[in-house]
């Protein structure tokens, strides 16, 4: 297999996360409920009863390298919803089936990482019709390229984990290795 530096990896997975979200806008969304009118914007994203969405570590870097695009002091913020949300509903990788309301979601503002938020969260929607939903089929062939694109970017399968979690590995690496380039 074809190994890919990371910054081919992240741009490679930003043309994927673009591509399903036009199948999905394309040929499913349509029919579903307006996300912009809706009367709960946000509610599906903060039911701590059933939101569960898993990511990979590219991912996780890649919506990293969205975030520090936002203000330094909204960064910190997310940082520490983060870091509540993994510690209020025990979030591990030994603990992956427990549900959570999502830190990135901005009560008036939506989804901080819209433009590259997880593959559950782009096919997610409200459909009147069970028949109208996308096949789950669709997702899964999404995912497994997600998972070649991390084997080929860190030469190792990728572990799919709850989102605040890898968010906080990375973000304890991320601290880590600035406190080794300050000393
Ligand atoms: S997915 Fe459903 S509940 Fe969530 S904002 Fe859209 S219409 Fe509202
Ligand atoms: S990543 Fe965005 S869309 Fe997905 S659950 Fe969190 S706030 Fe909602």
């Amino acid at each position: 297999m074809k190994l890919l530096s990371e910054r081919e990896g992240l741009a490679r997975l930003k043309k994927l996360k673009e591509n399903f979200r036009k199948i999905i806008r394309e040929s499913y969304e349509y029919r579903a409920k307006n996300c912009l009118t809706c009367e709960h914007q946000g509610i599906c994203c903060l039911d701590d009863h059933f939101v569960n969405v898993h990511i990979t570590e590219l991912e996780a870097n890649l919506i990293l390298k969205e975030v520090e695009k936002l203000s330094s002091e909204k960064i910190e913020t997310l940082k520490k919803r983060n870091l509540q949300t993994v510690a209020k509903y025990n979030l591990s990788e030994g603990n992956s089936n427990q549900t959570f309301a999502c830190p990135f979601l901005e009560k008036g503002k939506g989804c901080l990482i819209h433009e590259v938020k997880p593959l559950a969260c782009i096919q997610h929607a409200c459909y009147e019709r069970k028949e109208h939903l996308p096949p789950d089929s669709l997702q899964e062939e999404y995912e497994r390229k997600i998972e070649r694109l991390n084997r080929q970017v860190y030469g190792k399968p990728a572990k799919w984990l709850p989102l605040p979690v890898w968010i906080k590995i990375l973000t304890e690496i991320g601290c880590e290795k600035s406190k080794i380039t300050k000393t």
